[in-house]
């Protein structure tokens, strides 16, 4: 399978703050969500992946092109939404498009007039007066219409009514069937990528936890809940987190059948995203103690 992003050893320093070593790759034709708790460093890596803040070093190669010295050409091939795009708030959505539509060599004004209508929004109405919803899909208009075949976004669905979530994953859905090459987004709602995601990388301080297809991580951990009197030095070896409270625990575990052998009636559930990446940031807290 051709990869349609490649990082290896991407370094990047702020004050206390580091990535270090970050690698990570992006199949062609997935959907890839890219989760980390608050301050994991899921926006540095996005903004120095796209050259936006200098890195300290590593190598990041776009469509099997390195990122320096074509920078220009990978650039007219991603739609990039961030912030929910810097825009100037005193014009009007058609003026601003104006000023963006001619960085790019495969500007599509059909495709744009076409998200603008099907997103419900008026060319004529100025930007300070969107809504946070309609400021979003008017970014994606804008990133979706010079036919680029790899869309980055960073936390598209914060701050967003579940309705409008909705309406934003099944548009990336759609850019998907009509031949987008790839989508990677960053989020911490995890519940997004339940729906629609194919990939999940997740960071945690810096670094690389895992990347892994959705479904093969969520059958690889366990979610086992039973009585606290099961509990000892030994079993409690097996689970990367436990919570425990007067009705017995809740553990996540990457070693199911095992916990089976020593561990009789206990209950076994598919975790969630959430749970897994809890279980993640808790596991390397406790390895650092
Ligand atoms: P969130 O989910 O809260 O947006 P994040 O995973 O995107 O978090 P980053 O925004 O990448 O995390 O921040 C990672 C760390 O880098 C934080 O400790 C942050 O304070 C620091 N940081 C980010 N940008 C800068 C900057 N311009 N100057 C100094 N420190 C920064």
């Amino acid at each position: 399978m051709d990869h349609i992003l490649e990082v290896s050893g991407l370094e990047k320093r702020y004050g206390d703050f580091a990535l270090r070593d970050i690698s990570f790759y992006l199949p062609e034709g997935c959907i890839t969500g890219f989760v980390g708790v608050n301050g994991a460093g899921k926006t540095t890596t996005l903004r120095s992946v796209l050259g936006l803040t200098n890195k300290v070093s590593g190598n990041i190669s776009f469509f099997g092109m390195d990122m320096d010295g074509n920078e220009n050409k990978i650039k007219d091939r991603i739609g990039i939404v961030l912030d929910g795009g810097c825009f100037y708030d005193e014009l009007t959505l058609s003026e601003m498009k104006n000023v963006i539509a001619p960085a790019y060599g495969n500007w599509c004004e059909g495709d744009f007039m076409g998200y603008m209508e099907q997103f419900s929004l008026d060319p004529k109405q100025k930007i300070g007066t969107l809504s946070k919803g309609m400021r979003m899909k008017y970014a994606l208009a804008l990133a979706l219409s010079h036919k680029a075949e790899l869309l980055i976004m960073d936390e598209p669905t914060s701050g967003l009514d579940p309705l409008v979530r909705g309406q934003l994953l099944s548009i990336l859905k759609d850019y998907m069937g009509r031949g987008g090459r790839g989508v990677f987004f960053s989020t911490h709602i995890t519940s997004d990528l339940e729906k629609i995601a194919d990939m999940l990388i997740m960071i945690d301080n810096g670094e690389i936890v895992f990347q892994e297809e959705k479904d093969r991580l969520l059958d690889s951990y366990q979610i086992i809940k039973g009585g606290t009197e099961g509990l000892n030095a030994d079993t409690r070896k097996y689970f990367l987190n436990i919570e425990e409270s007067a009705f017995g625990f809740t553990g996540i575990t990457k070693q199911g059948s095992d916990v089976r052998k020593v561990m009789r009636d206990v209950l076994m559930e598919r975790p969630t995203i959430e749970d897994v990446m809890l279980a993640n940031v808790e596991g390397r807290k406790r390895d650092v103690v």
